[in-house]
């Protein structure tokens, strides 16, 4: 891998000059890409390429990249975002499924020699193992304008396997940005995941005529940036997204309902467990913040 410290001087200061530069950066045009190639975008694989160079700009400033960066993209379509990581980071893998396009990218940004071209479903491949191998161990960025149809199953992903990344730039659903934002009242089982492993901010606005083709929803730029330390401790996980996901089960009903029917336990015990973690029995699992699950884990009864 290529550091920025190995460049003789000059070269180290437009680097930085290009890393920290807070323009729009310059953006490759998907639909002559496409045409060039006699190719379509494929919607069933979640191709919304990215045609606005301020909307680039916001996942790239989101994204703090140090020219020392190694970085994971996921899904990089035409290379619209891809030509941008490579001048700001140190290394990138980009892991694609569409094979043709793989082989787009190999012809217009084959010479770049920090940047790393695989093909594969994110969901199935071992990233982490790969980024290793082609970039050198050590903490990494992810960083996508992610497929809609897997966000939720990415994210999760992303925030539970380890090693955890540092930080998690992603262009999502404008609706799923919001959720994933959330606080007490709104709260979801994708809220509570995101805020258990990360401090989530939602960082612009991104609407649907910045895509070729226009999506039907807007988007926003999402980023996470992933908890060094767990948050609780001493608790398990498991049991703590279990007892949530039984809470969360039966949204309509108060927790005392909820969780009694889903962890199948006796009335009056899931109402002495709440009334010790200071919850009134009425509460809906949407209210309920980080700290409260946390406490509930102490007092119910393990299973
Ligand atoms: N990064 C490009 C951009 O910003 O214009 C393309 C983004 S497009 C929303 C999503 C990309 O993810 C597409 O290129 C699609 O083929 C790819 N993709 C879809 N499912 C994938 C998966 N399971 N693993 C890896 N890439 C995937």
């Amino acid at each position: 891998m290529r550091t920025a410290g190995d460049e003789p001087s000059g070269w180290w200061l437009i680097y930085l000059a290009v890393a920290t530069s807070t323009e729009s950066p310059k953006i490759i045009d998907p639909r002559d890409v496409l045409r060039r190639h006699g190719l379509r975008a494929n919607k069933a694989l979640g191709q919304n390429f990215l045609t606005d160079a301020s909307a680039l700009g916001a996942v790239l400033d989101a994204a703090e990249l140090e020219p020392e960066d190694r970085v994971l993209e996921i899904g990089p379509g035409v290379g619209t975002l891809t030509a941008e990581l490579v001048q700001r980071a140190g290394c990138v893998l980009a892991i694609e499924l569409d094979e043709t396009l793989v082989g787009v990218l190999c012809m217009e940004l084959g010479d770049r020699p920090s940047l790393h071209l695989a093909h594969g479903d994110i969901l199935k491949v071992p990233y982490q193992r790969m980024l290793a191998d082609t970039c050198g161990a050590g903490s990494y960025k992810v960083i996508a304008n992610l497929p809609y149809y897997i966000t939720s199953h990415v994210l999760r992903l992303l925030l539970e396997r380890e090693p955890k990344p540092e930080t998690i730039v992603v262009m999502v659903q404008k609706e799923v940005a919001e959720r994933a934002t959330a606080g007490p009242g709104a709260m979801s089982l994708l809220s509570l995941s995101v805020q258990t492993y990360s401090q989530a901010q939602v960082m612009a606005q991104v609407p649907a005529g910045s895509f070729v083709p226009q999506p039907e929803v807007d988007s926003a730029v999402l980023q996470l940036k992933v908890r060094p330390e767990p948050l609780f401790p001493k608790i398990s996980m498991e049991r703590y997204f279990a007892i949530a996901a039984a809470g969360f089960g039966q949204k309509r009903k108060g927790l005392l309902n909820s969780l009694a029917s889903n962890l199948h336990l006796p009335k009056a015990v899931v109402q002495e467990a709440l009334r010790a973690a200071g919850i009134e029995p009425l509460t809906r699992a949407q209210q309920l913040g980080l700290e409260e699950w946390a406490r509930l884990c102490d007092t119910l009864p393990a299973a």
